[in-house]
């Protein structure tokens, strides 16, 4: 099958003809029918997170069960489903608590040491990133990494549930618990930023503030309900947002990974608040932080993954908002590529002119 496989870090993405094998266990073979441009991606395909290649990367995958392993219960040919990074057991405490994203024993979703691989070429193993590898024609992925979700929501806007939404918007409703009333600043409002916005909105925040660069990325983000916007490349942003809020905000949202916007972020909160970071950093990043003020005005600093979501619950409580008309995900697609243009999409991505970017033809 086709596959967009990384060969070394930084030098990009290389469509190769690789092997897929069939499924065992509790495995499900996907038709991938759209996989999304997650900005994590690039950061994987350029340093070492620990996944080295060669290796399929790709985590914001859609597509139709095309072949199920002998023990799956949950799956049946021809559902539609959407896949996601979140690896989780469903037997260890973390598990049992239902925060399946704190799972002390992710790795049970992989395949053992031993087994053949998922992947290979010309017989040579090659990684199934995060046990997705959505950059594909087909995907080979663990039951509990599924979800099956309605066939009326389109690939596209399904295969964004996989990540940028249950980041986004869970990032305000669970891992930061935003609630009505509240005032909120999102740094950053791509494809995981917007639906940090669009997951405010949904609880009630009385002030969303879209921060950006780009003046197209300030205008989206309107539409997915903020109410007041700041280009991040006019002035002193937290001085404006201070102005704004009449002294800060109660939630700050960094969706960029930079240092410069983390302190941003935390300077920009009211006495009490809580700075949610969600952007990935360099292997090593830091930020500095004045401890006596962070004590004297009680503010929290709060590292988020995967919005703290329970794939299984969030992912079809988000599609059946997005059925009801409640939640925007198709202004999130900027455009559909084919799996030869992953190059050029990314370069894209990477100006900070597009949000999500979607491949759907393999
Ligand atoms: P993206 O590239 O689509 O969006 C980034 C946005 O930040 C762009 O709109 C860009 O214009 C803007 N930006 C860049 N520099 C800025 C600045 N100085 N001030 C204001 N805005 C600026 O990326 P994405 O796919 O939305 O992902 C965002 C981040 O979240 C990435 O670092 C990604 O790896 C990370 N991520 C983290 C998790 C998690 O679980 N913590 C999950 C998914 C993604
Ligand atoms: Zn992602
Ligand atoms: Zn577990």
């Amino acid at each position: 099958m086709r596959a967009a496989v990384v060969n070394a870090f930084g030098g990009g993405f290389d469509i190769e003809d690789i092997d897929i094998a069939d499924p065992l266990g509790r495995e499900v073979l996907v038709d991938v029918k759209a996989s999304g441009l997650c900005h994590s991606d690039l950061h994987f395909a350029q340093n070492d997170f620990g996944m080295a290649p060669p290796m399929v990367l790709g985590h914001e995958v859609s597509g139709v069960v095309a072949a199920i392993g002998p023990d799956v219960t949950e799956f049946a040919v021809g559902d539609h489903v959407v896949g996601s990074l979140v690896q989780f057991c469903g037997a260890c405490d973390e598990c049992l608590s239902g925060r399946t994203v704190r799972c002390l024993r992710p790795e049970a979703t992989l395949r053992a040491a031993g087994e053949p691989p998922r992947l290979s070429r010309r017989g040579e193993p090659v990684l199934a990133a995060m046990g997705t590898a959505g950059f594909a024609e087909r995907a080979l992925i663990h039951e509990n990494q599924l979800v099956r979700i309605d066939p009326a929501v389109p690939f596209p806007e399904a295969s964004v549930l996989g990540c940028g939404t249950i980041t986004g918007a869970g990032a305000a409703i669970h891992a930061a618990g935003v609630t009505a009333g509240d005032t909120v600043a999102v740094i950053g409002l791509g494809g995981v930023g917007l639906n940090v916005v669009s997951g405010a909105r949904l609880v009630g925040a009385a002030r969303i503030i879209g921060i950006d660069l780009n003046d197209e990325k300030l205008e989206l983000a309107r539409a997915f309900g903020a109410t007041d916007w700041v280009n991040a490349g006019e002035g002193d942003v937290v001085a404006r947002v201070r102005e704004l809020t009449g002294g800060g905000v109660d939630h700050a949202f960094e969706v960029i990974g930079r240092r410069q916007t983390v302190e941003q972020a935390i300077a920009m909160l009211r006495v009490g608040g809580t700075a949610s970071l969600i952007g990935i950093h360099p292997a090593g990043g830091t930020f500095e932080v004045d401890a006596n003020t962070l004590l004297r005005e009680q503010k929290k600093v709060n590292g988020v993954y995967m919005g703290s979501s329970n794939i299984k619950r969030d992912i079809p409580f988000y599609a059946s908002l997005f059925l009801q008309g409640r939640l925007d995900l198709s202004d999130l697609i900027a455009s559909e590529i084919a799996l030869d243009d992953i190059n050029s999409a990314y370069a894209a991505l990477h100006s900070g002119k597009t949000a999500r970017t979607v491949i759907t033809r393999f």
